[in-house]
């Protein structure tokens, strides 16, 4: 089944009875009414109302949208390509690239590419595809992936992207941000003009008008999408809003929370392919319909890619994006990674959480991460996908026992407490013991 037909297919056939469609509480009029009052910050819980209501209506007619979405593109000119999996998507997206003998490619940011590994596909079969967002020109050059959804190299400082520099790029070492700046700008300019394909990915896709808003802060995505003949826009299914008179409200949304400021320095409006180019729109599922099949989870799917909840996150903020191990990190990362590839293959990851409600309480279309992150440790207790073992049972029961028994956990914690001083001098380490402690270094006693 080709990846158009079977999108068509399982968005209708999501649809059929309630389905999706319950989501919708208000009607998509009374969720723009609050608009027309809402510019200024003080208007804040008015823009997360909204928000969270257009969202929700996006995906409770996800079907439709779509198909209003396809056939806009179309009517301007734009080839549209659905892909169901990352694989179907890499493979078309080679397909496009050998049929314009290309072989060098410049990119910006895009985490649905991320998602399916666009680069290292290329990779392996000759084509060479160049990051040129700053962030992800670092990460690419280190060998690595990004950290965080809009800032990728926030693991990185400045005198470690100086080494990197000096070390992949022969250039001096320096630690000033605006000389690595000018040393990436340096590197970057001649593949924009020697390159035949361009890449990005897509912020919102407009279904009423067909429009694709790309929003940026460096111009490389201006540049990655006018200079190549071809440009090639990436983006997940659930990216669409409604209307025209929608955009506004998320694109004050999305940089006020991924990076305080009030807009972009870019946005750019898409609207076809420019005279003599062509323009691709490729649109991925990749376990995207599964999400929304699932109306406990399905709200996952409202999120704008802000980043706002992993700031606000105090675990992602002591572990950073690399220990969710997968493109996603933080709360959104935590439930959308466990949606997207499955609980069976996610199910560490709604334990990374302390449950504070951070997140929840920020996300400006109103995930409710918390309680998502919640019900996602029920499954996995109530599935037992990790296959739990009759220690951590036994565990579990004696720790919910003391917990319940004042005199009982005292005595545990005098144990534990002993433990943890007796600990460092054992001669021997064990089991899941030593790999805890080999990460870690205890308290030293208090003399
Ligand atoms: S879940 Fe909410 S806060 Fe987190 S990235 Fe998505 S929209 Fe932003």
């Amino acid at each position: 089944m080709t990846g158009a037909k079977f999108l068509k297919e399982k968005t209708r056939s999501l649809y059929k009875g309630d389905g999706p469609r319950s989501l919708v509480s208000t009607s998509l009029q009374s969720a723009s009414n609050n608009l027309s009052v809402c510019w200024t910050i003080e208007e804040w819980i008015q823009w997360r109302q909204s928000a969270s209501e257009i969202k929700r209506y996006v995906l409770s007619n996800l079907d439709i949208l779509l198909e209003q979405f396809i056939e806009q593109l179309e009517s301007k000119g734009v080839k549209v390509i659905c892909a169901k999996d990352a694989d179907e998507a890499n493979k078309k997206i080679l397909e496009i690239i050998n049929q314009h003998n290309a072989k060098l490619a410049v990119k910006g940011k895009s985490m649905v590419s991320e998602e399916i590994d666009l680069n290292h596909f290329l990779e392996s079969n000759g084509i060479t595809s160049c990051e040129t967002d700053l962030g992800e020109f670092i990460v690419q050059l280190s060998g690595t992936r990004p950290s965080h959804i809009v800032t990728p190299a926030l693991h990185l400082s400045a005198s470690e992207i100086g080494k990197l520099f000096e070390e992949k790029l022969g250039e001096s070492n320096s630690a000033g941000h605006e000389e690595l700046t000018k040393i990436a700008r340096r590197q970057l300019r001649s593949k924009f003009i020697s390159s035949e394909i361009g890449f990005s990915g897509v912020n919102f896709g407009i279904a009423e008008t067909g429009t694709l808003c790309i929003c940026e802060n460096e111009g490389n995505i201006g540049l990655s999408t006018s200079s190549p003949k071809v440009h090639i826009a990436m983006m997940g299914i659930e990216k669409l809003l409604p209307r025209l008179v929608d955009l506004p409200l998320f694109l004050n949304m999305l940089a006020r929370m991924g990076t305080g400021q009030r807009l972009t320095s870019y946005t750019h409006f898409v609207n076809g392919p420019a005279a003599g180019t062509e323009l691709y729109v490729v649109l991925v599922d990749n376990g995207r319909t599964r999400a929304l099949a699932d109306s406990e989870f399905s709200e996952i799917l409202k999120c704008i890619r802000c980043g706002l909840c992993m700031n606000n996150c105090p675990v992602f903020r002591q572990v950073g994006g690399w220990a969710y191990g997968w493109i996603y990190p933080g709360p959104l990362g935590i439930v959308l990674t466990s949606e997207m590839l499955g609980i069976e293959t996610a199910w560490e990851l709604p334990f990374a959480c302390s449950l504070c409600g951070a997140c929840g309480s920020i996300c400006p279309v109103k995930i409710d991460l918390n309680h998502l992150i919640l019900k996602q440790r029920r499954n996995v207790i109530e599935k037992n996908t990790h296959g739990r073992k009759l220690t951590e049972t036994i565990m579990w029961k004696i720790f919910s026992f003391g917990a319940r028994h004042q005199y009982v956990f005292k005595t545990m914690m005098f144990f534990v407490r002993l433990g943890i001083r007796i600990a460092p001098y054992l001669p021997f380490k064990f089991g899941k013991l030593k790999a805890w402690m080999d990460g870690r270094e205890l308290p030293k006693r208090n003399k």
